[in-house]
């Protein structure tokens, strides 16, 4: 595995005077749009620097190793799985020299032999449909529906059931008795049922072929639908070796220096510099930079002090929206669920753990038993992450192994359990939020929204997820790196317009 050297907490040396044509880019923020945008501007032949204010690369590429042995188990606390229609993020697994590392990424609804959360309890997937049409049918008493729209309703309420925060999920059932099943009942659905006894259906096929059925549909349900078919669709790869290796790669291919342990605390921006505040206290560092791309997150942003900053810029900055995420992972003795039959995938364990991901069975490198083995037992969003992240971790921790204990309880055996580790990402100083959410705002709304928070400041550029038009993905922050990258270009005195790499091969 890729290592990379970075400099450790050491105060940041003072800029040395440069002539414009070789200007300093100081990216702040070593996360996946940090990293993308510091590799390409290099290339592009700009001087960079990165500040990151925690000990680590990465950001929301967060992947958590039980050990430091070789072959220890490991679960990701942040992203854990790549859609591979997100071309830009499938570009760099490719050019990072890590495509032997991928692997298909088995999701929620697709392992036969875990558990589903019914009205009537842990059910396997593979006896679900029975307890879930009756569930769809006695939340519409008397409603005259054909069998195969209950099909539908029940397969749909279950994705949204998994993967949705509280709000949307009650919206859905509203959705459900309000018009969605009218409009579906007038669709041919046979196409798509699956199964000998077609009590499933293809639900990302039947929206995809009838994409007029998303009328049905509330707006804010609406807007997170894609995400929503996104996470649940058989399309997604995961990364062997971790996806963290996409950081270490690209950090080592960075040559200017990269700092951990700066926290930035304020941005004063002129026309031809940006003072960049360094540490807190009363008497913070001040460094003077050419350019600065900031991909802190707007939910960490608004608490800095911003000098020069226009009224509209300050005003986006304080309005993107971002969603709670918590992660508990929980590190076992044996795989346990294997002797359930349970080869990966994930449980809609529903309750306060919401998701439970079980790592793939197949031998991957040379795995020591004696290790143990890693499961990322609740995974929430939403209202369910506040509750968890709000809780202590030992208590967090706790609450979580009892209740899963309950749909699995040879993890309540003793000796089983060897530690939890948990992130709650809504309050994490370095990010105060799980992702951007633009739930609910038309397709111009969200674009206007984007087009705001990308605006420099003179010579201040941004990116981050919530700059891109697919926030919420490693797709996003690459996106709007790559724009970035190109804006900065575009400004920088001397040089032509040129598009970054990663940019023509999206
Ligand atoms: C729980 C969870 C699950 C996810 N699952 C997936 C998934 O499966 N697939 C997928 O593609 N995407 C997923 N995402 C989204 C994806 O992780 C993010 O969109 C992406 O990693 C964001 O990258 P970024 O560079 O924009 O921000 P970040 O990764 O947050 O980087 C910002 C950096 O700025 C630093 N910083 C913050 N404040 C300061 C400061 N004051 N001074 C200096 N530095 C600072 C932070 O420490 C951080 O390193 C998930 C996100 C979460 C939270």
């Amino acid at each position: 595995m890729q290592t990379t050297t970075v400099m450790q907490s050491r105060p940041v040396p003072r800029a040395r005077r440069r002539t414009r044509a070789n200007s300093t880019v100081s990216v702040v923020g070593a996360g996946m749009a940090g990293l993308v945008a510091a590799y390409e501007l290099e290339r592009l032949g700009f001087r960079v620097e990165v500040i990151e204010g925690s000990r680590r690369l990465g950001g929301r590429v967060h992947t958590h190793r039980f050990g430091a042995a070789e072959g220890a188990p490991f679960v990701e606390l942040g992203a854990m799985r790549i859609p591979t229609g997100h071309h830009r993020t499938m570009h760099y697994v490719e050019h990072l020299g890590l495509a032997d590392q991928v692997r298909p990424f088995t999701t929620l609804l697709s392992e036969e032999n875990a558990f589903l959360a019914t009205s009537t309890g842990h059910v396997r997937l593979r006896d679900a449909p029975r307890a879930l049409i009756a569930d769809v049918r006695a939340s519409l008493p008397g409603a005259p529906y054909r069998e195969e729209t209950v099909v539908f309703g029940a397969w749909l309420a279950a994705v949204v059931d998994a993967v949705a925060p509280p709000g949307l999920r009650t919206g859905l059932r509203a959705d459900l008795a309000r018009n969605l099943l009218d409009l579906v009942e007038e669709v041919d659905l046979s196409p798509h049922l699956l199964g000998h006894a077609k009590d499933r259906i293809d639900v990302h096929g039947l929206f995809a072929a009838h994409p007029g059925i998303r009328a049905g549909c509330g707006d804010r349900l609406n807007s997170f639908l894609d995400d929503i078919l996104t996470e649940t669709s058989p399309e997604l790869v995961r990364l062997a070796c971790g996806m963290d290796q996409l950081a270490q790669r690209l950090a080592a291919r960075i040559r200017g220096p990269i700092w951990l342990g700066q926290r930035v605390s304020g941005f004063e921006v002129a026309p031809d510099h940006v003072l960049v505040r360094l540490g807190g206290g009363p008497s913070p560092a001040v460094r003077r930079c050419d350019y600065v791309l900031c991909t802190v997150p707007f939910s960490v942003l608004r608490s800095l002090t911003l000098t020069g900053f226009d009224d509209d810029k300050l005003a986006v900055v304080r309005e993107v929206d971002y969603c709670p995420a918590t992660k508990v992972a929980v590190h076992v003795r044996e795989p346990f669920w294997e002797r359930e039959g349970i080869r990966g995938g994930a449980s809609f364990s529903g309750g306060r753990i919401r998701q439970t991901y079980y790592p793939p069975s197949e031998a991957e490198g040379t795995t020591d038993p004696s290790l143990g083995a890693a499961l990322l037992a609740s995974y929430t969003i939403g209202e369910d992450a506040e509750h968890l992240g709000a809780m202590p971790p030992a208590q967090r921790h706790r609450t979580v192994v009892e209740e899963l204990g309950r749909m699995h309880p040879q993890l309540l055996r003793r000796g089983m359990v060897r530690g939890v580790a948990s992130l709650a990402w809504g309050g994490h100083p370095w990010t105060a939020g799980g992702c951007t959410i633009r739930w609910g705002q038309d397709a111009a709304a969200c674009e206007e929204q984007r087009r705001r928070a990308v605006r420099p400041q003179h010579r201040m550029f941004f990116a981050g997820e919530h700059c891109a038009s697919e926030p919420a993905w490693i797709e996003g922050a690459v996106e709007s790196a790559l724009e970035a990258v190109t804006l900065i270009a575009r400004h920088a005195p001397g040089r032509g317009v040129v598009e970054p790499a990663g940019l023509e091969a999206a």
